[in-house]
């Protein structure tokens, strides 16, 4: 049976399998953003995920708080474009919502994913529709909350969540961007998956794959 916590180290497990996920991904990453963007998405999250992994490495926080905010300041620091800042604003709110604890049941791991939500839409002043990570994210956060509610578990809430990440990165294709550096090409930015939709589709499918592990 599945654990009904995450605890810091599993957020830590997370972070990790996301670094490994983005770096493994990251030519196809950069394909997606040279389409539409600056061709730089995949480097971007490649080296700051790795600078986060670095920075872990070097002292894993015992407190989920301190993980995910140390996880957050980093991308912030390090990574340049538009992803640093959102993806770090992600992981600060999360942990400013989790608090000093060793463990996040699934409530609680709702909420800071609610808020770490919440966080982006308040620094990038997207909304749901105009072919942004949030394209990817909101349903994945809105999935996770709805497993919950309909008396599902951890497990299935991840599960879900990870499975609506990948549907909203995949509806991007036919989105004309209307924030970020691809709404410059409007029209011409259909037919194209969003590069930040893709990465989050991915931090989704870690965070599944390390709830299942778990
Ligand atoms: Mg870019």
């Amino acid at each position: 049976m599945a654990a009904e916590t995450v605890d810091t180290a599993g957020l830590h497990d997370w972070i990790t399998r996301f670094g490994a996920a983005v770096a493994e991904k990251r030519e196809w990453l950069t394909e997606l953003d040279s389409a539409i963007g600056d061709a730089d998405h995949g480097a971007n999250m490649a080296r700051g995920m790795s600078a986060v992994s670095e920075k872990l490495a070097s002292s894993a926080p015992a407190a989920a708080d301190d993980l995910l905010k140390t996880a957050g300041m980093t991308l912030v620091s390090s990574v340049g474009g538009a992803s640093g800042p959102l993806y770090g604003t992600f992981f600060l709110r999360m942990g400013m919502a989790a608090g000093a604890v060793q463990e996040l049941d699934a409530p609680a791991l709702a909420a800071a994913l609610r808020a770490g939500l919440e966080g982006i839409v308040a620094r990038g002043k997207a909304e749901p529709g105009d072919k942004t990570l949030l394209d990817a994210m909101s349903p994945a956060v809105d999935a996770f909350d709805a497993a919950l509610a309909g008396g599902g578990d951890l497990a299935e809430a991840a599960k879900n969540a990870a499975v609506a990440a990948a549907t909203g990165r995949d509806a991007t294709l036919p989105l004309v961007a209307r924030k970020g550096r691809a709404s410059y090409l409007g029209e011409r930015s259909a037919g194209h998956l969003d590069p930040g939709a893709a990465s989050t589709a991915l931090l989704f499918e870690s965070l599944d794959a390390t709830i299942a592990a778990g």
